[in-house]
């Protein structure tokens, strides 16, 4: 079968069996559902949003956060222990830590609750998520670099940022995961020292590759190869591999460790979309801040979660759509060369990364 070329053939010979655990046409256990809470964000990065922002969904074509929950419990009832909120910025999104957070944490039967921000409200709200149950975070950091912080996140304020992020160290909210997108000529060097920023304090880092999602033309130019990264820290690191990651799913852990001995050794993901294509681990599925199920990261999804709760489904009606459009997903993603590296409409704030 060739990779991210349509519906698999594969769904011809299987029955689609509406009782077993959460799995995709692939047999791919589903065990992670990402609700993008809301499209908004306070930062514009350049990879992520144009500067001038996006047309952004109305507050009504938002799902609710009654919404989400009764979500969230579907998805629970068909096996998925592990949610994880992100947006846009889920911290820009008012009563997050008491009317969400705290009502995700009461459910039973979740075992992870996580959220991925940009940390710069961190500081303001980390007391309140902790005590309304959230417990994980991963911030994306792109660099050290006060400056280069700024240029690519349009205006963010590193120092804001990394001091949320020694209140939520300090609160117990760990393992704490550093996220970065590494772009050609902007932060392609800068992962030695956000090595060593995670490896002094315990955190898990995370390299991502950039991916062509979005809305402009930047990804051309900076798009750059994580195994090319790699090779260059293999003049400075001894690389391990190490024990799998809580969520692990598409990433690539090594522990590495520096030749000249200057720090502990340190967890590094590599997310390597597509120099090193992650599919055959995929586990998750998104939500995105409008409720359309999306099934693969790279693909519109075309099921409104939303729509059909607010017609009037039952749960039943719902996790049954659920397991039918897992069951159509492909098997792999539509952003290679032989798709054109393809954009999609929607952008990483609507998907939730
Ligand atoms: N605002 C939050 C943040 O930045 O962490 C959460 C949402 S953001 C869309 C989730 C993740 O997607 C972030 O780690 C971000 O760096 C990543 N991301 C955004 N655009 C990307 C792109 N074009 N390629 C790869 N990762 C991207
Ligand atoms: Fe906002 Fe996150 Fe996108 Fe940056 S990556 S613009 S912080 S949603």
């Amino acid at each position: 079968m060739v990779a991210g070329c349509g519906y698999p053939l594969v769904i011809n010979m299987m029955r689609f069996d509406p009782y077993t655990l959460l799995k995709d046409s692939q047999h791919r256990r589903v065990e992670y559902v990402r609700f993008s809470i809301t499209d908004r964000c306070n930062y514009r990065c350049t990879y992520c949003m144009p500067a001038t922002g996006l047309q952004f969904h109305h507050k009504a074509d938002l799902l609710t956060y009654e919404e989400i929950v009764r979500l969230a419990t579907i998805f629970i009832s068909l096996g998925i222990r592990r949610v994880r909120l992100t947006g846009g910025e889920p911290l820009v999104r008012k009563h997050l830590a008491g009317e969400l957070v705290a009502a995700l944490s009461r459910l039973d039967g979740i075992e992870d609750l996580a959220m991925t921000t940009n940390g710069h409200l961190l500081n303001d709200y980390a007391d309140v998520l902790y005590a309304a149950g959230l417990r994980r975070i991963n911030v994306s950091v792109d660099t050290l670099d006060p400056a280069r912080f700024s240029q690519i996140t349009r205006g963010g304020n590193l120092t804001r940022v990394l001091s949320g992020i020694e209140k939520a160290k300090a609160l117990g909210m760990i393992p704490l995961k550093i996220n970065a997108v590494v772009v050609a000529g902007v932060n392609e060097f800068d992962p030695p020292s956000l090595i060593r920023y995670s490896a002094e304090r315990g955190f898990i880092l995370r390299l991502i590759e950039y991916m062509p999602i979005g809305v402009d033309d930047n990804w051309k130019t900076g798009f750059v190869s994580l195994q090319q990264i790699k090779q260059r820290l293999a003049e400075s690191y001894e690389f391990d591999d190490c024990d799998p990651v809580v969520g692990g799913g598409p990433a690539h852990y090594l522990q590495l460790s520096p030749k000249n001995g200057s720090h502990e050794p340190v967890r590094v993901g590599f997310i390597a979309a597509l120099s090193e294509n992650f599919c055959a681990h995929c586990n998750r599925v998104r939500v995105t801040s409008d409720g359309r199920l999306r099934e693969c990261l790279s693909r519109e999804g075309f099921l409104s979660l939303r729509n059909l709760m607010r017609q009037g489904a039952d749960d039943t009606e719902i996790g049954a759509a659920i397991r039918r459009a897992l069951f159509m997903k492909v098997d792999g993603h539509s952003f290679g060369a032989e798709h054109g590296h393809v954009a999609t409409l929607q952008t990483m704030s609507s998907i939730g990364g």
